[in-house]
Formats: structure tokens, sequence, C-alpha cells
């Protein structure tokens, strides 16, 4: 390690940095960055309804792996390049930002491709390699916390990033492995706190991983706003129980209105707006 100050770390302003999705929204201002979506892209007729739920509610950005990291290799892997094409044309049609992951080198110039911006997934947080790779590009990183990481470790897999050059780092915590089975992980709101008072880098909230259960999903995302975070990325399905991935934590398309009805006057608590204004002079 270099004696020079990590670049993820807060200066002495501590403000927030302004991650450029796209040319017209961001992430790390006062417009919280709200991403929502199936696990897996399973076809056109589920992104359409989803987009459509999306759009009514305000939201600018769709969510969708078509790379999926799955527990088992029999289970269901993701569509791969089909997936991406699914998601792209849910841009053309609507103008949504598409969020999708990658999980190896190799796919990068794909995802990127594709996405307006690339996840990192939990089980990649110290995947270096890769890392060193999304360092070089031009397209933001949504890095999530690994499941057993420290926000130290966490932090230094940003630092990889952006030392390679691109700066354009969102961090996600979606919940870390403990010894309650109640719900599937523990959503660490405390270190989302920290994260915010240690580092520059916007902080989104992923409530659906950490629960693993749908019913406590808008007790967390409240949560989730009070704390300071930047954003939330959460799991939507037209039929969850169908879900390919991921069923029980999904929240129906009714569901999800609901539920940003109800953080409305959260986020407006907190000073930050719920709807994403559009805005041409963002440089991305
Ligand atoms: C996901 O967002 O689809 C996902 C697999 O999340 P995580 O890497 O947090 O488990
Ligand atoms: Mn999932």
């Amino acid at each position: 390690m270099t004696t020079r100050k990590a670049l993820h770390l807060n200066q002495e302003s501590k403000t927030t940095t302004s991650v450029a999705i796209n040319d017209t929204i961001c992430c790390g201002n006062t417009d919280l960055w709200i991403v929502a979506g199936p696990c897996a892209v399973e076809g056109l007729t589920q992104l359409e309804q989803v987009s459509q739920a999306l759009i009514k509610n305000g939201v600018t950005s769709i969510r969708g792996g078509a790379f999926k990291p799955r527990t088992s290799p029999y289970t269901f892997q993701g569509h791969g390049t089909e997936g991406l094409e699914m998601l792209d044309e849910m841009r053309r049609l609507h103008g949504l930002a598409v969020v999708t992951e990658v999980m190896a080198i190799d796919q990068i110039d794909a995802v990127a491709q594709h996405a307006d911006v690339l996840q990192v997934g939990s089980r990649n947080m110290q995947n270096f390699d890769l890392l060193k790779a999304l360092g070089t590009i031009d397209k933001p990183i949504l890095l999530k916390r690994g499941l057993a990481a420290t926000l130290d470790e966490f932090l230094w897999s940003a630092e990889y990033i952006i030392a390679g050059g691109n700066e354009r780092v969102i961090l996600c915590e979606r919940g870390i492995r403990s010894f309650d089975s109640e719900t599937r992980n523990v959503l660490d709101l405390g270190g989302v706190a920290v994260l915010k008072e240690k580092s520059h880098l916007p902080v989104i909230v992923d409530p659906s991983h950490a629960a693993g259960r749908r019913d406590i999903i808008p007790a967390l995302s409240r949560a989730a706003l009070a704390v300071g975070a930047d954003g939330l990325i959460v799991e939507i399905h037209p039929v969850p129980d169908k879900s390919v991935s991921d069923a029980s934590q999904a929240l129906s398309l009714d569901a999800f209105d609901n539920l940003m009805q109800e953080l409305a006057p959260i986020a407006n608590a907190m000073g930050r707006s719920l709807v994403q204004r559009q805005d041409v002079s963002v440089r991305a």
C-alpha cells in the first residue's frame, strides 16, 4: 500500500460525490436513486410489466440479472447475452437506465455495451482482477458488499476500481452473514452510517437480499432512507411466486406501488426526492 490518502476516503467537506448514471440522472445528489426489477431477466413480457410499474412510480432505472451467480450449478444461470438484449429493449422503449451484473472479465465488453451501470455482486467483491478491469472502463459500477466483508475491505475493493481511473463507484449494502436464520442476512444499517461518514462515495441499500423475505422489505427500506442511504435497489416481479430465483423476497408490482407511496414522506423528511429529476446537465 502506498502512503497517499486513499481515494475512497472523505475529503474535509464530507460531501457525497454525485455519480452520473447516464446523461440525465445521477446517484448521490438530493434525488434518491431507486432501482427495481426482477432478480433475473426471464423474458420480454416480464420486463415490460416491470417497466410499466417503474414508469408509473417515476422510477428511472431497471435491474435484472442476465448472468446469475447461483449457489447451485444446476439452477438457472441466466439468459446471458439474450437477457442483456431484452434489458436494452427496455431502455429503447422506455428510456430506463439498465443495471445488471457482470461476473467475469470476459463478460465486461458485452455487459458494458448493454448496461448503464455494471453491478459487481457480493460474491465477486474481492475478485481483484475483475475490479481492476472495471477500473479501466467508462461506466458506473455498483459494488455490492461481500457476504462477510468488513467495511474496510469493502472500501478497499472500491479503491481498486477508482485507482484504475474509474471514479464512478456506488456502494451497496445488501446484508451480511450472521447467526440468525429469521432473515437471509442482516442488513447493516450502522455500516451504511459509517460508510457515509468515512467515504464520499454514494451508498445505496438492497433490502431484498438482506431480508430474503418480502414482508419486511418496506420496513428495511424506510430505515435505509432514514439512515441516509442515497437510494435503494429492490427486487420486484409481476408474479413473485413464479420468480425463477429469489421468489420469496420479490415484491409484487402492487406492493411496489405501496412501498413507493410509503417512502415519499420519509424521503421528504430527509430532504430528498424519491422521484428523480431528469437533468440534461448531468455530466456522464
Ligand atoms: C443480485 O443483486 O441479483 C445479487 C445476486 O445480489 P448479491 O450479489 O448481493 O447476492
Ligand atoms: Mn436476487
